[in-house]
């Protein structure tokens, strides 16, 4: 979970123990938990301080703002130059990333940042293995706390200054693989945007970041270790592939079956890095889809679709062959990655580096071994051709990423889509775009998808209608306390498709957040009724809105509609740049 913006460091937080009783009282467990993790905080604060002393001598570190697996978000204050103090984000990379993916992020940020909506950089600092990026701080709203409040005009506004930022990075070549509410700051009183986070970024072939044409023949290289052969046969869930370069994979080259505990492990090192968007999610449990549905009854209900991934085509296996040897003549020639892997494990981890201070990143700080996780976006979030692990991935990846928090932002539930992991995102995928489609569009890409069960593709507007409680078949509120939209239980147990269960998802699940509490539209509980029923122009969503929703979730990542584009479409007509 995400700390509360801007929380006040100020007053004291010494941890201080106190009496069961007290404990038990009301309100006083929850300041004794305030104070532990205030204390958790502040020793945070003071490593920080140690690893990086020369942070001490400019900035006041005030508070953490932000922790996944990769990087802890600092807020501090610097007097930068006289007058007012000026509020700064700290990133403190963890000390195993790789000096490469250090510095790609790095130079996203420097290179693309800065302006339209693409957050810049200020300073960057080292010490041995310690890498903080100082970033102006840009103080924004959780995207689930206001999802519900939202005018229509807002969300125009969100994806108009989404799309100006995809548009910008991808202009430089950049494709960003982790876009989602998160990493998209959103400050609603200044109206003000920022798209964060490179550090899962990636270069198109013809990229203007030098050091992502690097990072990319690391995704190579990682890419060919996920898609070792397994068989989840648990789940009649199938993923092989044979055009595996042998020279990487040293497991025998026969399908090896792979159990539980296997898919358990990898949905915990997911959930590391995304931990505090997952806790929001369940907290709160609004999101159209359920993890345990498809993976653990799918096999035994039959309801989801199974869903198996053949081996690709031959003739993308020969192109994607050609494309990796290209990669691999090009990464050598330019970064000498050959010596850097063969050098991981012979280098010793006390060895002093002696690009400190420079612009070169040199050849001990190459031999580094990389972490060992899987960088990946969030499933929910991925496109079908990530799902599938197509090898030529483009930006376009980013736009269906859009197209996710845009369906959120139509049909008013965070997370859209809860998968940790990539086949179980492909299943649901299915459920809202169709079976026959989703496979037809892979053919496009090279996979071939075998689908247990039919599903067919829902109408935008009326999906989204139904799960915001707009349409007139869907019973208005109540004071009845109601279910989440999809009952977990209820999902695997139920025959039928799961289209059906839209139909039970009343706008109730509005519930807990900023609407209910009173927001800056002056909503509050008493008037709910009356705020729908105005309901700040979502009675009234244009076709133009769902007509660019379908071009961004477009199977297809070749006819998927482009940053570019989508700023032109019909829906931000009397928009401008
Ligand atoms: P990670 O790789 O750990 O996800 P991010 O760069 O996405 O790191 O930062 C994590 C969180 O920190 C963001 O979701 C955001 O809440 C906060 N954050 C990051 N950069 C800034 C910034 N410049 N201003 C304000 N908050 C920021
Ligand atoms: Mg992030
Ligand atoms: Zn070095």
């Amino acid at each position: 979970m995400e700390a509360p913006l801007g929380m006040p460091l100020d007053e004291p937080m010494a941890f201080t123990p106190q009496r069961e009783e007290q404990c038990q009282a009301d309100g006083s467990l929850r300041k004794y938990e305030q104070n532990f993790k205030l204390s958790g905080v502040k020793k945070d604060i003071e490593k920080l301080y140690e690893a990086v002393p020369q942070l001490g001598n400019l900035f006041k570190i005030k508070d953490k703002i932000g922790e996944g697996t990769f990087s802890s978000v600092y807020l501090a204050t610097a007097q930068l130059q006289v007058g007012a103090e000026e509020k700064i984000a700290l990133k403190h990379l963890i000390p195993t990333s790789h000096p490469v993916r250090i510095a790609a992020e790095l130079q996203c940020l420097t290179v693309a940042g800065g302006q339209d909506n693409v957050m810049g950089v200020k300073y960057c600092f080292r010490k041995n293995d310690h890498v903080v990026i100082a970033m102006p701080y840009l103080e924004h709203e959780s995207f689930l706390d206001i999802l519900n409040s939202l005018s229509f005009q807002e969300v125009r506004e969100y994806m108009f200054n989404l799309f100006r930022a995809l548009k910008r990075i991808h202009q430089f070549g950049i494709v960003h693989r982790d876009v989602k509410p998160s990493n998209f700051l959103y400050n609603r009183r200044l109206k003000k945007y920022a798209l964060v986070d490179f550090g899962l970024a990636q270069g198109t072939y013809d990229t203007k970041i030098e050091l992502l044409k690097f990072v990319q023949s690391e995704t190579q290289q990682e890419s060919c270790s996920q898609n070792k052969s397994h068989v989840i046969t648990g789940n009649k869930i199938s993923l092989s592939n044979p055009a595996v370069p042998k020279e990487v994979v040293q497991q025998p080259t026969t399908k090896t079956t792979v159990k539980r505990p296997y898919t358990n492990a990898q949905i915990q090192i997911k959930q590391g890095k995304d931990g505090k968007e997952g806790s929001v999610g369940l907290s709160v449990q609004r999101s159209v889809f359920g993890e345990r549905n498809f993976n653990i009854h799918s096999s035994i209900s039959h309801e989801s679709p199974a869903v198996k991934l053949l081996k690709q085509s031959k003739t993308v296996d020969g192109l994607s062959k050609k494309l990796a040897t290209k990669k691999k003549a090009v990464s050598t020639k330019g970064m000498n990655s050959g010596v850097m892997r063969k050098t991981a494990s012979s280098c010793p981890a006390t060895l002093t580096c002696d690009c400190y201070a420079t612009d070169k990143v040199c050849s001990i700080c190459l031999s580094r071994r990389q972490q060992v996780a899987p960088r990946a976006g969030t499933p929910g979030f991925r496109a079908p051709e990530v799902l599938t692990k197509c090898p030529n991935q483009t930006t376009a990846i980013d736009m269906w990423s859009a197209g996710v928090i845009f369906l959120s932002l139509l049909s008013g539930r965070y997370p859209f889509y809860k998968a940790s992991d990539d086949l179980t995102a492909l299943a649901q995928i299915m459920t809202i775009r169709g079976s026959k489609e989703t496979v037809q569009a892979a053919k496009t890409f090279g996979k071939s998808i075998l689908c247990s069960k039919e599903v067919p593709a829902q109408d935008l507007r009326t999906l989204c209608e139904k799960l915001r409680g707009l349409d007139s078949n869907t019973p208005k509120l109540t004071n009845e306390i109601q279910r989440p939209a999809l009952h977990e239980t209820d999902y695997s147990e139920k025959t039928g498709h799961k289209a059906s269960h839209f139909t039970e998802t009343p706008e109730e699940q509005r519930s807990e957040n900023s609407l209910y509490k009173g927001d800056s539209n002056g909503c509050s509980r008493g008037d709910f009724d009356e705020c729908t029923a105005s309901l700040d122009g979502w009675d009234k969503v244009p076709d133009e809105a769902y007509d660019l929703l379908d071009k961004l979730l477009d199977l297809n990542p070749a006819s998927r509609i482009t940053a570019e584009q989508a700023l032109l479409h019909p829906f931000f007509k009397d928009m401008y740049l």
